[in-house]
């Protein structure tokens, strides 16, 4: 794969012009040669490969390249990165300033690898802002949707393969791994051995409030401060019922749901 460089200096660059030889009027050419100067020949080997010479012409100065993150100018004398990919034909290079950060995997192959490192990087979850059981649902539903994308993707790559072909593909198996690790995302929720913690009443916190009218009461039912020691919640008509949960628990619960999902996002099956 394709290895990004610094360099440390960007120069002027010029508009390249042919070389005109003087006794022809027309550009000039030199043999290839390898690298113990030998000319190389065509793959028939009937002649030398020639090379069109070309100069940089200084009275025309090409505009500085912009780094393709940020569209930043690569200021001359200054380094920037560079990335050259190669295709089957040709190829092209990549430039991004120094404070842009370098290529990741995905972004220079379509490898299946590299998209699901991309993936794994991208799409891992934080249950540190949940307050409900729905988030965490969402939060690996969300992630079992990304899985499916790619999924579909390569069901897309093997529609479009000549029939002949499409039974004896890799993408199907590939398909149908990426089917089932997706499932296991979205139920690595329910699977998890963790429950969502119990609302309780914020007031009385699930206790039973001590009588606050009495500074003594008597258990002699006769008595005028009779009284058995109890209150009675008036936010939950002493159900307990509510919609407050202990912070603790409710700490304990993001981090072990978060961890099932990203678990079964970083276990994938390829
Ligand atoms: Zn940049
Ligand atoms: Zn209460
Ligand atoms: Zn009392």
């Amino acid at each position: 794969m394709a290895r990004a460089r610094i360099i440390q200096k960007a120069r002027q660059r010029y508009v390249m012009v042919p070389v005109i030889d003087p006794e022809t009027g027309k550009q000039k050419e030199v043999p290839v040669t390898d690298l113990d100067g030998r000319p190389k020949l065509t793959r028939r080997g009937s002649r030398p490969i020639m090379r069109k010479l070309t100069v940089a012409d200084k009275s025309q100065p090409l505009p500085l390249r912009k780094c393709e993150q940020c569209s930043k100018d690569l200021e001359l004398g200054k380094p920037f990165r560079v990335i050259s990919i190669r295709r089957q034909i040709g190829g092209y290079s990549r430039y991004r300033c120094t404070e842009c950060p370098t290529w990741q995997p995905h972004e220079i192959t379509s490898a299946l690898w590299a998209r699901i490192m991309q993936l794994q990087t991208e799409q891992g979850v934080d249950g540190s802002g949940w307050e409900d059981e729905s988030e965490a649902e969402d939060a690996a539903e969300q992630v079992a949707a990304a899985i499916e994308e790619l999924r579909d993707d390569k069901q897309e790559s093997l529609d479009n393969m000549p029939e002949g072909l499409r039974d004896a593909s890799e993408l199907n198996e590939q398909v149908d791994q990426l089917t089932d690790w997706a499932e296991t995302v979205r139920s690595s929720y329910s699977d998890a051995s963790w429950t969502f913690p119990e609302g309780i009443c914020e007031n009385c916190q699930g206790e039973q409030l001590e009588c606050s009218v009495h500074e003594d009461h008597s258990d002699d039912p006769d008595a005028e401060n009779y009284c058995d020691g109890t209150e009675e919640c008036l936010e939950c008509n002493g159900s307990n019922e509510g919609e407050y949960r202990d912070e603790e628990e409710m700490e304990a619960w993001r981090q072990e749901a978060a961890d099932a999902i990203n678990e079964a996002l970083n276990n994938s099956p390829l």
